[in-house]
């Protein structure tokens, strides 16, 4: 059953302009309600009022209700609770699943009006008590629910979407993961989940400014749209992250495929500003329930395989797999015991000789850090560093690093002990801190140590990230005395021009270049090309990793007068450059000499 009982008499007789018009301002009433004399009555009541822009149309029974909101618009619903085919909850339950976006006043008898005002904010805008008050004032709270409904859906949108692009967001993703994962446990079918993050978007950000890098966003965006099936859910997760969620899939291969043409559809060049961008995108993949874990762990998988897929070359995808996830155990693992060995002291440092080829004198040493484990026994820096790095770590051990070299650098003065500047590696995340020149030179300041005798050794890619701050950076050390120099040079891509900008003094050729220079004639002109380049920016340059005569004797030849290795001294113990030191007080000559000799028979 179905009936129109009331329509404003200007639409009836086609009057007050296009009948599409008028309807478009037609507030469209759907009432259910199986008393049809309380129907009837406020129907005559707005016929009595003569209200030109209501439409109310009637249904007896909740089934009706649900059918005509399944195909029709409605304004509002005024539902009565007590219907022959269910009541209370249960009508509520039925209109909203019918159409979640369709405001609901309930109607109650004068008894059960603390029902009605129990469910308001269940999905139940108002209520009226049947039918106290003037029609104006049924009215005024049927319009109230409209806005009400209206604001409601609007937050509710804020909560869900994600305001640049328009898709979903985070909160959303969650939510139907959770859902999609119940489904398919009790369906007995699987779930794809795809993380993507771009390739290089900071780039795209840094060099073509903020609102460049919101259009491409948007834009994949509607891409990503473009290569899902409608059922399919995309979302932001933030920044420049995506993910994907893929029900009904079969396994692998379907989710193989749509990652293809993910991959495909990104690499297609972006328009942003009048210029075109190529972008690519590194995926990763985990199925539920091949891997059957909460909703928080499979976005964590998905995540782990999407950085194996950056560091294998980015512009691909990975599944997840078990592997993965043992490394992740084994990096926090490691990452815990660096904690540990922070705080219980198990750190040293040793320090490699680096030696004036021409005059054979001890020039300078580097401190490297040693990490004894009890656990673990002898970690390479190689190993650990990174995770320091990554972790944070780094920033706390740097710090004690630089003490414990100004520390030995003051007990070896305070001895009497002649000294030589003493170069430090520096992570990127020390060096990006804002205050790390004032902490250096407070440490300096701390230990009495002439700036001069300290030197920091930086890494190229460190600096071309943000060159701009990185100038700055390096200004401030300038100011302050203390020498910097590039390290593992020409392994990263160095552009000349700011290299020619920055205020640093020494370049420290890479001891892959040095260790083939006699073998490899790249190796030889790679290092040939960084000495005269050196040279015409008057930078030093320090050859490291030199395990040779011919090295050496190569290094002399074409200008580069300052090498380390092992050729001339593996790092030691505090101890045990002692003597090298003292050595500087007599005539050095034959003191570098007389090591090298015995570094060869050794
Ligand atoms: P690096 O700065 O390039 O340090 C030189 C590395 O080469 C050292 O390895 C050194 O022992 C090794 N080496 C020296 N001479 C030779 C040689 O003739 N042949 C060969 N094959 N190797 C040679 P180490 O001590 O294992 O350090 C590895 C890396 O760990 C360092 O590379 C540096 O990047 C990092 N590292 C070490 N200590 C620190 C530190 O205190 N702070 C930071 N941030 N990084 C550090
Ligand atoms: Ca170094
Ligand atoms: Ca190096």
């Amino acid at each position: 059953m179905f009936r129109v009982v009331y329509c404003p008499a200007s639409i009836r007789a086609g009057r007050a302009g296009p009948v599409r018009e008028r309807c478009r301002a037609l507030m469209k009433l759907l009432l259910v309600e199986d008393n049809f004399d309380d129907a009837d009555f406020l129907a005559a009541s707005l016929r009595r009022h003569k209200v030109d822009d209501v439409a109310l149309s009637h249904v007896a029974t909740l089934r009706d209700a649900t059918d005509q909101l399944k195909s029709h618009s409605f304004d509002v619903v005024l539902l009565d609770l007590h219907l022959p085919d269910g009541s209370g909850m249960e009508c509520v339950d039925a209109v909203q699943a019918a159409d979640p976006a369709t405001p609901i006043v309930a109607l109650s008898g004068k008894d059960d009006e603390e029902f009605a005002l129990s469910i308001l904010n269940k999905g139940v805008q108002d209520y009226l008590v049947k039918w106290e008050g003037q029609t104006r004032t049924i009215l005024r709270a049927i319009r109230y629910a409209i806005e009400r409904k209206r604001s409601e859906m609007r937050l509710n949108y804020l909560a869900q979407y994600d305001p640049l692009t328009e898709i979903p967001n985070r909160q959303y993703f969650h939510d139907q993961l959770e859902k999609a994962t119940a489904r398919a446990r009790r369906e007995g079918r699987k779930v794809a989940l795809f993380f993507l993050d771009l390739d290089q978007f900071k780039i795209v950000n840094d060099t073509l400014g903020h609102n460049a890098g919101d259009r491409l966003l948007r834009e994949m965006a509607q891409r990503l749209r473009g290569s899902t099936r409608a059922g399919d859910v995309i979302a932001r997760l933030g920044g420049d992250e995506f993910a994907v969620l893929l029900e009904g899939i079969r396994g692998a291969l379907d989710a193989e495929a749509v990652a293809q043409s993910i991959l495909e559809m990104v690499a297609e060049p972006f328009h942003v500003e009048g210029r075109e961008i190529e972008v690519t995108t590194s995926i990763g993949i985990t199925i539920y329930p091949n891997d059957n874990s909460d909703t928080a762990t499979l976005l964590k998988n998905a995540d782990i395989a999407m950085y194996q897929a950056k560091e294998q070359g980015r512009n691909n995808f990975k599944f997840f797999t078990e592997r993965m996830h043992e490394e992740l155990l084994e990096y926090h693992n490691l990452e815990n015991d660096i904690r540990d060995a922070i705080s219980a002291e198990l750190f040293s440092l040793v320090f490699q000789p680096k030696v004036n080829l021409i005059t054979r004198k001890l020039q300078g040493l580097e401190a490297l850090l040693r990490w004894n484990c009890p656990r673990r026994g002898n970690v390479s820096p190689v190993d650990f560093i990174p995770v320091a790095e990554q972790s944070g770590h780094i920033v706390p051990l740097g710090h004690w690093v630089l003490n414990e070299v100004c520390r030995t650098l003051n007990r070896w003065q305070a001895a009497g002990t002649p000294v030589v500047p003493v170069s430090i590696n520096v992570s990127a995340r020390q060096f990006q801190q804002a205050d790390f020149h004032k902490r250096v030179a407070n440490v300096l300041n701390h230990h009495a140590i002439a700036p001069d005798l300290i030197e920091l050794e930086l890494t190229e890619g460190l600096l071309m990230e943000d060159t701009d701050s990185a100038q700055r950076a390096l200004q401030q050390f300038r100011d302050i005395g203390v020498r910097i120099s590039i390290d593992d040079f020409g392994t990263g891509h160095s552009c000349l021009n700011y290299l020619r900008r920055f205020p640093i003094d020494v370049l420290k050729i890479d001891k892959s270049f040095v260790q083939d220079v006699t073998s490899c004639e790249d190796s030889s002109i790679i290092v040939e090309a960084i000495i005269s380049l050196a040279n015409s920016l008057r930078l030093d340059t320090v050859a490291e990793g030199v395990e040779t005569r011919e090295q050496m004797n190569f290094l002399i030849d074409r200008g580069c007068h300052v090498a380390q290795g092992f050729f001339f001294g593996q790092p030691l113990k505090e101890r045990a450059v002692r003597p090298y030191l003292e050595d500087l007080i007599d005539d050095a000559a034959g003191f570098a000499t007389a090591r090298l000799d015995m570094s060869e028979i050794a």
